[in-house]
């Protein structure tokens, strides 16, 4: 089945499929956690499939079906970088080049999904390059990634490019719903992950709900000077700190929506803990600190001190809460 918010993209390509006219490379792009990996597989199947409807759906009777849902179709040919995180790299482009020169084993199509695209090193993106300008009959490559400008501008143009947004936010929730959450759980899942829909049950699982609301809570103890930047960086160490980092960030873009457009956070919850910081932070202190939280998340997993990196920016935290309160004396609140 068709996720429900990329049904247009999927019509798009299965019209193009039926009428013969799909082109040799793809490019998938897109913000992470909504299903682009997906489609490239749903597409896939219904290229592969002996008996796919109208609408594309494998017919899950066949045999490729049969070795589609093993994972052993071998004109189905997923490239990923041998270790998570790491790059591709120009061997198995190489490897990859070899196999599509040969004939398929289906007689149907040769489909090679490489994901994250952008993870290829310059070799590998050079060596990709002449499969792209001398294409074989019956091959469709697929490029899957979130960060299509990291790819030189060689392969973007050889590619056909298909965007895909975030998924509009009432689709989302209807749809982690479907998938058992209630409504209140969905909105703060989906909101948590940052549209990443297919990422928000996994919060759920993971108690990352309860979480949250205890760092953001630490966060104000921080402000009120109850608690030392030195103790919270130490418990938001470890496997932590990106997720943390990355909620804090969502904290600081909320206060600054809140203080230019008067928009509350969604959920009471935040908004109650959010409250005197959106009052005495001013907008400009947040935008410069929002900066320092994506460096930080840039230079996670560089080498850098995390538990330094950690403990700056909650020591400049805690001297805008000093900051603030100074304000507020002042103006008599
Ligand atoms: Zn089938």
């Amino acid at each position: 089945m068709t996720l429900p918010w990329l049904t247009g993209t999927w019509q798009q390509l299965n019209r193009a499929r039926l009428q013969q006219r799909l082109p040799h490379a793809l490019l998938f792009s897109g913000p992470e956690g909504i299903g682009k990996q997906m489609l490239a597989q749903q597409l896939a199947g219904s290229l592969l499939c002996e008996h796919p409807d109208e609408d594309g759906q494998v017919c899950g009777q066949c045999r490729p079906c049969g070795w589609l849902r093993a994972g052993t179709h071998p004109d189905l040919l997923l490239l990923q970088p041998q270790e998570e995180g790491k790059a591709i790299k120009v061997d198995q482009i190489r490897e990859l080049c070899t196999k599509l020169t040969m004939t398929s084993h289906g007689g149907r199509y040769k489909v090679t999904i490489i994901w994250p695209a952008n993870a290829m090193n310059v070799n590998a993106a050079n060596s990709l390059l002449k499969t792209l300008e001398e294409p074989t009959n019956g091959t469709l490559l697929v490029l899957v990634t979130s960060a299509p400008g990291r790819l030189p501008a060689t392969i973007l143009s050889r590619c056909q490019q298909i965007q895909f947004a975030l998924p509009a936010e009432v689709l989302a929730t209807a749809w982690l719903q479907e998938q058992g959450m209630d409504g209140a759980q969905a909105e703060r899942c989906l909101r948590l992950s940052r549209g990443a829909v297919l990422h928000a049950p996994a919060l759920l699982e993971q108690g990352a709900l309860e979480w949250h609301d205890q760092c953001l809570a630490q966060l104000g103890r921080l402000y009120a000077g109850d608690i030392l930047p030195s103790q919270l960086a130490k418990e938001w160490m470890g496997d932590k700190e990106r997720q943390v980092l990355a909620w804090w960030q969502v904290w600081v873009q909320d206060i600054i929506r809140w203080k230019q457009a008067g928009k509350q956070p969604l959920d009471s919850q935040t908004a109650r803990n959010l409250q005197h910081l959106a009052e005495t932070v001013d907008c400009r202190q947040l935008f410069d600190f929002s900066g320092r939280i994506s460096n930080a998340l840039d230079s996670l997993g560089s080498g850098l001190n995390q538990q330094l990196v950690l403990e700056d920016l909650l020591i400049s935290w805690s001297r805008l809460a000093i900051r603030g309160r100074r304000k507020m004396l002042a103006t008599g609140n």
